[in-house]
């Protein structure tokens, strides 16, 4: 039995190199047993290669982990017996029924009869899937898919459940359910949960404490309120019109004082400032002065976006979609 205060996973210095590749460059972290832990980084910073290694999957080149208080390279069957793993790939077959994909997961860990049959009752009505337990999968929603899922990972009593973008691909609705199920199951199951995701939101949201992981390197780490309370002051977003020079914008904004960290990505300047209500008018008549148009201004607070910036000098959305040229001014 695992305890509030224990270590559920532990990774020490982990590297992987593939060929010439090197995935991840001495990754170390720990989560808290009974939380919610959030990985969280662009396509290819070494999301999925650090949950091979942690899942037994995968043998890192070099550095050590243990999961549930296991080592994954001595002991990978125990391992295995004490977590879950969703993958984005659904693993249910859509032409059973919910219940029987449930049923079929218990036989394959060795339960059987009246003992399967329970958890498999109590699987369904956690996630609101009684009604629909009956039916077949194929007919299920994505969001009720991915309940099940979620559920499959779940028959064995895991302590320790590892969830690969729980929420990819559904709609807002279906991704709201899932978070309060997410949030649910972390207290009412009293399970870690290891998830990786590309929704800052998500982890805002379900993460007690997260790292941000950028290019095989942990770059951040900490709850997302300690996270967003290390940036001092507001942001600032400054949508140019088509016509406007960007780089007569990103001049006028430069020099003006109480300016920092400036992006630019596309037509959008961003900057921090200590107070955003008195910043903007000068902004607005700097970029006037230059003769650069401007389309809309927004001012926030902090958000974890911003944090994404600061620690990996691009924007959530443009590192994931790597595509987006952003440059940081120094
Ligand atoms: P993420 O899950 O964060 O998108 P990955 O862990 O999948 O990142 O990948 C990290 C890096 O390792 C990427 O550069 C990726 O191309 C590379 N990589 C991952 N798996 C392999 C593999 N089997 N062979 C070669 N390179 C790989």
């Amino acid at each position: 039995m695992t305890h509030a205060h224990e270590t559920a996973i532990e990774a020490v210095d982990l590297v992987k190199r593939y060929g010439d590749v090197t995935a991840l460059s001495g990754l170390s972290f720990s989560v808290r047993a009974g939380t919610v832990f959030g990985l969280l980084g662009p396509n290819g910073a070494g999301k999925s290669t650090t949950i091979k290694i942690l899942t037994t999957l995968s043998r890192p080149t070099s550095g050590s982990a243990t999961v549930a208080g296991v080592d994954v390279l001595a002991r990978p069957n125990d391992v295995r017996r004490a977590i879950g793993v969703v993958t984005q790939k659904t693993g249910a077959d859509p032409q059973l029924t919910g219940r029987e994909n449930l049923l079929l997961v218990g036989h394959v860990h060795g339960m059987r009869g009246r003992a399967a049959k329970q958890r498999v009752d109590e699987l369904l009505a956690l996630f609101d899937l009684t009604e629909a337990a009956n039916r077949l999968v194929k007919q299920y929603s994505g969001g009720m898919q991915r309940k099940l899922d979620v559920a499959m990972g779940l028959v064995h009593r895991p302590t320790v459940l590892f969830l690969d973008e729980p929420t990819t691909g559904l709609d807002p609705q279906a991704r709201s359910e899932m978070w309060s199920e997410i949030a649910r199951l972390a207290r009412s199951e009293r399970l870690t949960i290891l998830l990786t995701t590309h929704y800052l939101e998500e982890a805002d949201h379900l993460a007690d404490q997260l790292v941000i992981v950028d290019r095989g390197r942990l770059v951040a780490e900490g709850s997302p309120e300690e996270l967003k309370s290390e940036l001092r002051g507001d942001a600032v977003v400054i949508d140019l019109s088509p016509e406007a020079s960007v780089d007569a914008a990103r001049t006028a904004i430069e020099g003006l004082a109480g300016t920092r960290e400036i992006t630019v990505s596309g037509r959008t300047i961003r900057t921090r400032v200590d107070h955003g209500a008195s910043a903007v008018p000068a902004a607005l008549a700097a970029l006037e002065r230059s003769s650069v148009a401007v389309a809309a201004v927004t001012v926030a607070r902090p958000a974890l976006d911003d944090v994404y910036l600061r620690y990996t000098g691009r924007t959530f959305a443009s590192a994931d979609a790597s595509k987006d040229q952003l440059e940081v001014a120094r």
